[in-house]
């Protein structure tokens, strides 16, 4: 089951990540890790990108898409994957599934977990961490007993300064443009699945878990 999980930020793209991971025994590969695994390694790839990513600049396509490919041809994935944060660009997915072809796979699937940007604004600017324990709390949908006080350990309550209408804002309008083009090209390819990202994350985990067993 190869896999592509898509989903703005703060929508729990990475706790449905972990739930595939258990119920499908494929491995979650975000580019994050990617990269720090093959600098990790020592790979001739993961140098190069190491040696642009110490200058400060941003590691070009195809030392990425080499790294993908590296990665995508580990014996983990034999059984599937779940790709995360790659592709970008509709130029990447052309070179993804250059790398698919070359491996014998095909994508099966790309999932959106969709949530509209008023309820993402509304999920961070309500949120609450305190600041003894990191327990996260939400004044609407999951408040402490007593404001502004945790409930595990009677820590104080703080706001992260990103939690904000306006960086929210912009860090969604950024994420939108970005992927846009991305999902008309896997609309045309016939791939994508919006899942319903505003419902309880083991409902949306059912959904994921749905759409996958009548593609597979
Ligand atoms: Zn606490």
């Amino acid at each position: 089951m190869q896999l592509l999980l898509m989903g703005p930020p703060g929508a729990g793209k990475g706790t449905q990540a972990a739930e595939l991971v258990k119920k499908f025994n494929i491995p979650h590969i975000s580019t994050g890790d990617m990269f720090r695994a093959a600098v990790k390694e020592g790979t001739e790839l993961g140098k190069q990108a190491k040696a642009v990513m110490d200058a400060g600049g941003l590691v070009p396509d195809e030392i990425t898409i080499g790294i993908v490919k590296e990665r995508l041809a580990k014996a983990d994935c034999k059984k599937g994957f779940i790709l995360d944060g790659f592709p970008r660009t509709v130029e990447q997915a052309d070179a993804l599934s250059k790398i698919l072809d070359e491996l014998g796979m095909k994508l099966t699937r790309v999932l959106n977990i969709h949530v509209p940007f008023e309820d993402l604004i509304e999920r961070a600017v309500g949120r609450r961490i305190c600041k003894s324990c990191g327990a996260t709390y939400h004044i609407k949908f999951n408040p402490t007993q007593k404001d502004g006080v945790c409930d595990d350990c009677g820590g104080e309550l703080y706001q992260r300064k990103d939690d904000n209408e306006e960086t929210m804002k912009n860090r969604l309008s950024a994420y939108e443009n970005s992927t846009k083009p991305l999902i008309d090209y896997y609309k045309k390819a016939d791939l994508y699945t919006e899942i319903d990202g505003r419902q309880p994350i083991d409902k949306v985990t059912e959904d994921l878990v749905s759409v996958l067993s009548s593609v597979n």
